[in-house]
């Protein structure tokens, strides 16, 4: 509906660009400050004011533009806290999306004590489906897991009004439209409906006209397109690509830098070429987690190497589908922390994840659909960061790579490959770089998480215990409120309750001597 759209973008355009002009309740605004996002992104700016208003809406714009941000703030706002069952159901292609945006909305919604759930597969069921079983506000999972929990009655779909579909085209792509038609119709039809995806093929304007109401879609200018990414091809011999590889790193020489492969044969192959020389010389096979542990017989220490060179940082590590789940979310949040500069991928990271500050992104090989040289490139030159993205071509590669150029209409340089002096004059440097101390970053949810302290108290369900008994002692307690009390969490013999606003301490003592449910309990600080 064309003139209904032109009514809402007039009404944007005057809308300002502060946050708290948003009229967002506070406990939002507290979780956006201390997560330090100051001012929304142009995304941001352009969709939350129509989300706010309840519009179905189709979200096309780049990774790394704020997008979670973008449904999850207002979600969190229309959330009703009092309500017990599931209210937003946010579907992602992949477990590791899951999991990230699970604990973006989860930060987001930290002061409204917001319980978010992540449903995904390769983890326990019925872990899940307990966690189900108590207050839950939002749930976000894969198809494949929403169905399972959908088919097992251990979600319950009735109080669903918000439906987001985040990447929606890798999700046509990996075969996913049956099983999101299969969730969709479980669904109450009285709800909003938010669809994000960087393009917008056939089938998902389909999927949108059939299950959304006159939804607005606003395609965004893509970032990639203004030189925030410089871009490079180098032209190699297929059997010269790791020499080359390895010498444009010791040039290049970045903080911290994603390579990508097109098999996870390669990216096996890379990682232990990079870290070859600890392999030979402690003769120690591939085994899970410990592929980088090797321990000097001497001093005990961990020595690492990587090209040859002896240092003293964890600095590589990889990441495919064929690897344990575990070892896969591990990676991720190691590499996020920035405790190791180097990630050697497949696709599987190329999509969504949000990892700030990658100076340079390598493809090793041409990847064999264009979208995924956006998706990789896409890694870096994240929120307003610059960026570098180096792709390796061998002959039988420049068709690909032609089809590239065409896609983005833009010609990618095509650049010399640096000579030995140039490798040779940086490899000082490069040794210094890897040999310094890497800065481990906080995690975001630390920023939030300040001033909160868990508790747990020795009784649970079979004892009898609701959550207004915890939340009826408490507020017995001197200086404390109901908004000093966060998520409490009741298992079978034992509760989980959070504190806020660095009360914790005090209320840890105050419930030394007083009783819960008439009887003293044991309490004690707990980790999150
Ligand atoms: P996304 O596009 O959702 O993957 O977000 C990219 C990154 O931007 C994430 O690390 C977000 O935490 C961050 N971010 C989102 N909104 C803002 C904002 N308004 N200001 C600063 N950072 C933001």
């Amino acid at each position: 509906n064309f003139n209904y759209t032109m009514n809402i973008e007039r009404e944007i355009y005057m809308e300002k660009s502060d946050f708290n002009e948003f009229k967002l309740s506070k406990e939002i605004l507290k979780s956006l400050e201390l997560l330090n996002y100051n001012e929304p992104t142009k995304v941001q700016k352009r969709f939350i004011p129509i989300i706010l208003k309840k519009n179905d809406v189709i979200i096309q714009s780049h990774t790394g533009s704020g997008k979670t941000a973008t449904f999850a703030i207002p979600v969190c706002q229309f959330v009703d806290w009092k309500e017990n069952k599931p209210q937003a159901l946010i579907i992602t292609p992949t477990r590791e999306l899951a999991l990230q945006v699970k604990e973006d909305v989860f930060n987001i919604g930290r002061f409204k004590r917001l319980k978010v759930c992540a449903l995904y597969g390769k983890s326990p069921f019925y872990i899940q489906a307990k966690e189900l079983k108590q207050k839950t506000h939002i749930v976000v999972g894969t198809p494949g897991r929403i169905n399972d929990h959908l088919s097992r009655n251990t979600l319950d779909f009735s109080n669903i009004k918000y439906l987001i579909i985040d990447e929606a085209d890798e999700m046509m792509k990996m075969g996913f439209i049956k099983q999101i038609q299969s969730i969709i119709s479980e669904l109450p039809t009285n709800r909003l409906t938010i669809v994000l995806s960087a393009t917008i093929p056939k089938e998902i304007k389909d999927l949108c006209c059939k299950y959304m109401k006159n939804p607005i879609h606003i395609a965004l200018e893509n970032e990639l397109t203004k030189e925030v990414i410089i871009q490079e091809q180098y032209k190699v011999d297929t059997n010269k690509k790791t020499e080359v590889l390895i010498n444009l790193l010791k040039v290049e020489n970045p903080d911290s830098c994603m390579i990508f492969c097109n098999t996870q044969k390669k990216v096996e192959e890379l990682f232990k070429e990079f870290t070859n020389k600890g392999y030979e010389k402690n003769k120690l096979s591939f085994s899970r987690n410990k592929s980088l542990d090797i321990k000097d017989s001497h001093t005990n220490k961990t020595q690492y190497y990587f090209f040859g060179h002896p240092c003293n940082n964890y600095l590589c590590e990889r990441i495919h589908g064929g690897m344990e789940q575990i070892d896969r979310f591990k990676i991720m949040n190691n590499y996020k922390k920035s405790k190791f500069r180097y990630l050697i991928a497949t696709d599987v990271a190329a999509r969504g994840i949000d990892i700030d500050n990658i100076s340079l992104v390598i493809n090793y090989d041409v990847p064999n659909k264009v979208e995924n040289y956006v998706h990789r490139i896409g890694r870096t030159g994240r929120i307003g960061n610059k960026g570098k993205a180096i792709t390796l071509v061998s002959d039988f590669e420049e068709k690909l790579m032609y089809d590239i150029q065409m896609y983005l209409n833009k010609n990618i340089s095509i650049n010399k490959k640096p000579n030995i002096e140039k490798v040779l004059s940086s490899k000082e440097d490069f040794i210094k770089k890897i040999n310094l101390p890497t800065k481990v970053k906080e995690e975001k949810s630390m920023k939030v998480n300040k001033n909160i302290i868990k508790l747990h108290i020795n009784a649970g369900k079979k004892t009898k215990m609701r959550a207004v008994d915890i939340v009826g002692t408490l507020c017995n307690l001197d200086d404390v409120e109901a908004s000093d009390i966060g998520i409490i969490n009741i298992m079978d013999i034992s509760t989980y309750v959070e504190i806020l606003n660095n009360k914790g301490e005090s209320v840890l003592t105050q419930l030394q001597t007083k009783t819960i449910k008439g009887r003293l309990r044991k309490v004690n600080r707990t980790e999150r």
